[in-house]
């Protein structure tokens, strides 16, 4: 049994995994900055005891909505709702607190790992996933390891850029995926949820149908490049977005049969992740599964004792 942690931009959720991959028992806390660094640092062990009030962990990993040295187990950078989190070696007070050896990683490599262990990509060597969410992110897991970098800032895959002189991104560059992927990008043009914008393109309202389609090319082209450099065994969407697969699909496979050498798409079909929400917490459990392998997280957990 393992604890993983899904740090969002909202909300800190939970759960107690075993090692097939099921949550076996769940709980969650809201994130928000009026609260403060130590009301929320406190989720961490709150959580960790409601999950796991019998102790039956042997370890806790955390998947984290922003950019984390896995190697360091610090948090680098983090979206402006946990900007006290800053340059924060979470995993080793994580660690500290719970007395369980604790990893960290980018909440797009903990999906991606999640998929590639018990969704979408079991059994496949190189997998790679697009996470569309608030943001856009992803990862790439490789013979079952997330694949960190030089610097463990691998696979933010959301800053693809799929259109040179394109929309502005949060991250400040120009074409990036996100910007016409994510949901805060969907939502642009009519200004309501991305479920609603769904709703308003189904029922042809013709600036939610553009944004619906925009989405959609995006999403494809960025495929395209990730197959023309990485040819991989399965290539996944999830995250909240894809509620909406029904009505991006068609224009994802257009753009990426449009945009990929056909002899690589051939080899890299493009998949609808499998875990939900779920996904999440499951790879951040199964981040402490990296320790050794890659070297890093033997050194991120304060407690390895
Ligand atoms: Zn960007």
């Amino acid at each position: 049994m393992r604890v993983g942690l899904d740090f969002g931009g909202t909300r800190v959720k939970a759960g107690l995994v075993d090692d097939d991959g099921r949550v076996v028992r769940r709980a969650s806390a809201p994130t928000r900055p009026e609260h403060g660094r130590d009301h929320v640092l406190g989720h961490v062990r709150r959580l960790v005891a409601r999950v796991d009030p019998d102790g039956l962990a042997e370890a806790l990993g955390i998947g984290f909505a922003g950019m984390v040295d896995a190697v360091a187990g610090r948090v680098v950078h983090t979206t402006d709702t946990m900007p006290e989190l800053f340059d924060f070696p979470l995993a080793a007070y994580a660690s500290e607190v719970t007395g369980l050896p604790a990893a960290i990683d980018n909440d797009g490599n903990a999906h991606a790992l999640a998929e590639a262990r018990f969704g979408v990509g079991r059994g496949a060597r190189l997998f790679v996933m697009l996470v569309l969410g608030t943001g856009v992110g992803g990862g790439i897991v490789w013979d079952g390891r997330v694949w960190l970098g030089a610097g463990s800032m691998a696979s933010h895959l959301g800053h693809i850029k799929v259109r040179r002189g394109g929309r502005r991104c949060a991250c400040g560059a120009r074409g990036c995926v996100e910007a016409y992927a994510a949901a805060y990008a969907i939502e642009h043009a009519p200004g309501a949820g991305a479920k609603a914008v769904f709703a308003a393109a189904r029922a042809g309202d013709a600036t939610a149908e553009r944004s619906v389609a925009d989405a959609a090319d995006a999403i494809g082209a960025a495929c395209a490049n990730l197959t023309n450099v990485l040819n991989p065994d399965v290539l996944a969407i999830g995250g909240g977005l894809t509620r909406g697969w029904k009505q991006l699909r068609g224009g994802i496979e257009a753009a990426y049969a449009r945009d990929a050498l056909a002899a690589a798409r051939a080899s890299s079909p493009i998949r609808r992740a499998r875990l939900g929400a779920d996904a999440g917490v499951i790879g951040a459990a199964m981040l402490t599964t990296q320790r050794g392998e890659r070297g890093g997280h033997a050194r991120s957990g304060g407690a390895e004792r």
